[in-house]
C-alpha cells in the first residue's frame, strides 16, 4: 500500500519539483491582477445573482448564467462533514474539503514547511499540547489526594501513538498519509519516535506525586519491549512505564493470546480491547482518575473518571462504542471552516482541522470507490452532480454555438484535459493514493489509460457538431501531447485536433515558452499560462475566436478571464492554486 513518490519530494508539488499541472506556487498577486481583467471583460448580470455561489450552482437568470466574476472563483471555506464519510453521498464536489487544502492545513498546524518532519520546537500543535497538558498538571495533585483521602489508588492511563509517542515524521514524511503497518513496526522496533510535545513532564509529576501509571496500546505484544524502551529514550521516568502495567494487543502467536478478562468474541473492537482493559485496571483496586488518548475509540466505553483527548488530525481510528453505551461528547466535530492555502491550520486548533482519514472516506463515498481507489463508472454523486452540470449547459451552448457560427462568429468553447475531460480518479487514488507522483501520471498518459469524465462526451461533440471550435488547454507538456490527443479519441470525444490543443511547453528543444505570453516570473503561473492562452485564441493572431464557455475542475483553469463564462466541475481530489 505504500505509495510511490518522487525522490525527496513527500509532498509533490510543495518543494517545486513537481510537474507543471501539479506545480503549486504561491499567487497571491497575479490573481488578484487578474480578478480586474476578469470583471472588465465579463457579461455579467447583476453580482447579486452570483452570490458565493459555485459556476454550476449560479442562478438560472439568462443574462448571468454560469458566469461568476473572479472575485467568486474561489473554494469554499465552510464544510459539514460526518467523521464516517457518509458526507461525501450529500454535501457536493465542492462541499468537500479538499484534500490538498486539508494536507497543507495540517502541515501548518504541525510547522511542517513541506518535508513532513514536524517543528519540534514550536507551532499551533504544540502550543495546543502545552495549553491542555497545563490544565491536567494544574489538577494532578488536588485529584491524587482526593483519591487518597477516599482510600482509592489513584491511576492514570495513557495511549501511546500521539498520546506519549509522536508519529507525525513517520505518518506524513514516511507514509505520506496512507498508514503501513510493515513500515510502522521498523519505527517502533528501532525507537524511532520523539515523546508528544509536554506529555513527559506531566507523566513524570504524575510519578512523583505518586500515581500508578498505565500505558494502553493498540500496538501489540511483539512491540512491547521496544515501546516501553522508546519512552525512556526519550525521558519519561523508566518507574512509570513499565512492562507490566503497559498493555498491548495480543497476536494470537505463540503465548500472545487474549487476556481471560476480555470477554469480546474473536477480534475486539478498539473500545472493547481498551475499555475492557480499563475495567481489568479497575479490578486489580485502581481508581482511573483519567484517561488520555488522541482517538475517541481510546476514550469511549467509559471506566475512566476523565476522559483527555489529545488533538490529532493526522489519522482517524474510529470503533463503536460498547452497546448500550451512547457518549456524544467523545464524537470528532462536523462542522469546519477551512481556506484553500492552508492557513486555517495556525488558528482552527486540532479537532477543527478535518481529519484526514474522515476526508478520504467522504471522497470515497463521493466517487462510488468502495475503497480500492477505484471510482464506480456508472452511478455516483459525482456522476449525479456532472450530469447535472451537463444538463444545465449544455443545451444553452448549442444554441449559442449555432446561432454565433451561423452569423459568421467563431465561438469557441475551451476545455481543461484532467478532471475535465479525461478523469484521473483511479490514478490519483488507486495508483497514487493522494500523493501525485509526475512520473507515475506521464506512464498513464503514455499509456492512454484514463476514461472519459462522466458526461463530457456528450457535452463536447454536441458543441462541436453545434459550430463551435472546440479547444483544448492543459497543464500536460507538449512532450504529453500527442497521447492526450489519442487518449480523448479513445473515449469517443470527436473534435480534439493538434492545431487547437494547447499543452505547456517543456523549455526542451523547440517545446518553449510562446511569444504571446508574458509571465511575471521565470515560472509562468497556471492562470498566467491559461488566461494568456485564451487571450490568443481569442486575438487576431489566432483568428479571434470567442470563447464562450470555459470548463475546468481547477479555479486555476477559469481565473483570468478571457472566457464569456466559466463553469468549474468539482474536484476535491486536489487542489492547483
Ligand atoms: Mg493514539
Amino acid at each position: 500500500m505504500r505509495t510511490t513518490s518522487p525522490a525527496g519530494t513527500p509532498h509533490a508539488g510543495t518543494t517545486g519539483t513537481a510537474h507543471p499541472r501539479r506545480s503549486r506556487r504561491l499567487l497571491t498577486a497575479a490573481v488578484t491582477a487578474v480578478a480586474v481583467v476578469g470583471l472588465a471583460l465579463g457579461t455579467a448580470g447583476p453580482a447579486s445573482a452570483h452570490a458565493a455561489v459555485p459556476a454550476h450552482h449560479a442562478g438560472g437568470s439568462p443574462s448571468s448564467w454560469g458566469w461568476p466574476p473572479d472575485s467568486q472563483l474561489t473554494p469554499r471555506t465552510h464544510f459539514v462533514m460526518a467523521p464516517d464519510g457518509s458526507s461525501g453521498l450529500t454535501q457536493g464536489g465542492e462541499g468537500i474539503p479538499n484534500i490538498d487544502s486539508d494536507k497543507k492545513t495540517i502541515y501548518a498546524y504541525y510547522g511542517d514547511p513541506g518535508t513532513g518532519i514536524a517543528d519540534k520546537t514550536s507551532s499551533p500543535y504544540i502550543s495546543e499540547m502545552n495549553r491542555i497538558v497545563a490544565a491536567q498538571t494544574a489538577r494532578l495533585q488536588r485529584d491524587f489526594d482526593k483519591a487518597k483521602r477516599r482510600g482509592e489508588k489513584p491511576a492514570l492511563v495513557f495511549d501511546a501513538d500521539d498520546t506519549t509517542l509522536w508519529t507525525y515524521d513517520m505518518e506524513v514524511a514516511d507514509m505520506h498519509f496512507n498508514f503501513n503497518p510493515a513500515e510502522q513496526d521498523v519505527w517502533v522496533q528501532g525507537q524511532r519516535f520523539p515523546a508528544t510535545p509536554a506529555m513527559v513532564a506531566l507523566v513524570n509529576k504524575a510519578k512523583r506525586i505518586g500515581y500508578t501509571i498505565f500505558g494502553l496500546t493498540g500496538r501489540n505484544d511483539n512491540q512491547k519491549a521496544a515501546t516501553v524502551a522508546n519512552l525512556a529514550k526519550v525521558g519519561y521516568d523508566p518507574k512509570a512505564f513499565v512492562a507490566d502495567r503497559f498493555y498491548t494487543k495480543w497476536t494470537n502467536t505463540g503465548s500472545s493470546t487474549q487476556p481471560s478478562y476480555l470477554t469480546c468474541v474473536a477480534t475486539c473492537t478498539t473500545v472493547e480491547y481498551k475499555a475492557g482493559t480499563r475495567a481489568h485496571i479497575e479490578s486489580l483496586g485502581y481508581t482511573i482518575v483519567a484517561n488520555y488518548g488522541d482517538q475517541f475509540s481510546d476514550l469511549q466505553g467509559g471506566h475512566a473518571q476523565r476522559a483527555v483527548k489529545l488533538p490529532n488530525p493526522t489519522y482517524y481510528l474510529p470503533s463503536a462504542d460498547l452497546p448500550g453505551l451512547t457518549e456524544p461528547w467523545l464524537a470528532p466535530r462536523t462542522r469546519f471552516t477551512m481556506k484553500p492555502d492552508g492557513s486555517s491550520g495556525l488558528t482552527a486548533g486540532g479537532e477543527g482541522i478535518p481529519n484526514i482519514d474522515s476526508v478520504k472516506k467522504t471522497i470515497y463515498a463521493y466517487y462510488g470507490d468502495p475503497g480500492t481507489g477505484i471510482s464506480n463508472k456508472t452511478a455516483s454523486p459525482y456522476i449525479t452532480e456532472l450530469a447535472k452540470v451537463v444538463h444545465k449547459y449544455q443545451n444553452r451552448l448549442v444554441a449559442q454555438c449555432r446561432v454565433e457560427s451561423r452569423f459568421g462568429g467563431r465561438p469557441a468553447i475551451v476545455f481543461d484535459t484532467d478532471d475535465t475531460t479525461l478523469w484521473t480518479y483511479d490514478m490519483e487514488v488507486a495508483a497514487m493514493h493522494f500523493n501525485f507522483d509526475p512520473a507515475l501520471q506521464d506512464v498513464w498518459v503514455q499509456q492512454k489509460k484514463f476514461p472519459a469524465t462522466p458526461g463530457m462526451v456528450a457535452l463536447v461533440n454536441a458543441v462541436d457538431a453545434a459550430g463551435c471550435q472546440v479547444v483544448g488547454l492543459t497543464g500536460r507538456n507538449d512532450g504529453q501531447k500527442d497521447a492526450t490527443i489519442a487518449n480523448l479519441k479513445d473515449v469517443g470525444y470527436n473534435p480534439f485536433e493538434s492545431d487547437f490543443f494547447f499543452t505547456k511547453w517543456t523549455g526542451v528543444g523547440t517545446s518553449q515558452q510562446p511569444s504571446y505570453i508574458t509571465c511575471a516570473a521565470a515560472k509562468c503561473t497556471t492562470i498566467e499560462y491559461k488566461s494568456q492562452t485564451r487571450k490568443y485564441i481569442e486575438s487576431k493572431d489566432f483568428g479571434r475566436y470567442h470563447i464562450i464557455a470555459n470548463f475546468g475542475d481547477q479555479f486555476s483553469d477559469l481565473l483570468g478571464g478571457h472566457a464569456q463564462r466559466a463553469i468549474k466541475l468539482p474536484n476535491p481530489t486536489y487542489y492547483l492554486p
